[in-house]
């Protein structure tokens, strides 16, 4: 047990970094469904940017923080971004069931912390995990009435020159990214939903009304 978004207090509340972003007020009742909403889509396409929006026009939503064993980039934040850990923090993690999916992506391991998921959908919150393919198959078999998005870029010639524009990795890493781009833009038909990324408002709204809308139907 790591204690990523236990609940220590007996409260309810995550006494971790994981789950206090929610303000006092309460939430219940607030949102018409409280369900899970996965949001998938290649490296590059700017999902850390919608989800960011997102997250702007509604902080009563839970967006969940991974866990990872990738180094933090400038200006990354612990706790924030990501939770970042070690190899044998993460191992420990998987073997005590503390995370609702895994996967190892382009050399580094990736993982949703269980738990405060879990607590948000009974706080009656909705949630959203912003994760790759691999974790959202896993998550469709976990979750089966969670729903499945992927964004998707203009094309793909924007989508390349995005991840070598961004700067931030070495020539092979995003090489790699590219590789791994195409594989999950190939899997976009096993989504319910797919929004394309060529203006982060206008995607981070189409988002918002599948995630917070008041059709109860959809
Ligand atoms: P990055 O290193 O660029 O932050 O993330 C690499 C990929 O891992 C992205 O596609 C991102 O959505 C995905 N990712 C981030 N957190 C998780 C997670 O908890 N689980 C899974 N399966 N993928 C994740």
């Amino acid at each position: 047990m790591t204690g990523f978004g236990q609940d220590t207090t007996g409260s309810g509340e995550s006494a971790g970094p994981i789950g206090r972003d929610r303000g006092d007020e309460p939430v219940a009742g607030k949102f018409p469904r409280h369900r899970l909403t996965v949001v998938s889509g290649p490296s590059g396409v700017g999902k850390s940017s919608v989800v960011g929006e997102m997250r702007r026009r509604e902080p009563d939503i839970y967006f969940s923080v991974s866990v990872t064993t990738r180094p933090p980039r400038p200006g990354e934040v612990d706790g924030e971004h990501y939770h970042f850990i070690d190899r044998a923090t993460f191992d420990k993690m998987v073997a005590n069931d503390e995370l609702l999916e895994h996967a190892e992506f382009t050399g580094n391991c990736y993982g949703t912390p269980r738990a405060p998921v879990e607590q948000a959908l009974r706080d009656g919150r909705p949630a959203i995990l912003e994760i790759e393919l691999q974790g959202a198959r896993q998550v469709r078999v976990a979750m089966p009435e969670a729903r499945l998005v992927m964004l998707m870029p203009p094309s793909w010639e924007e989508l390349v020159g995005r991840l070598t524009g961004r700067g931030t990795e070495a020539e092979e890493a995003v090489k790699a990214r590219l590789a791994e781009a195409e594989r999950e833009l190939a899997a976009a038909g096993e989504f319910d939903v797919r929004v394309v990324n060529a203006d982060v408002r206008v995607a981070a709204g189409e988002l918002l009304d599948l995630v917070i809308g008041t059709d109860v139907t959809t």
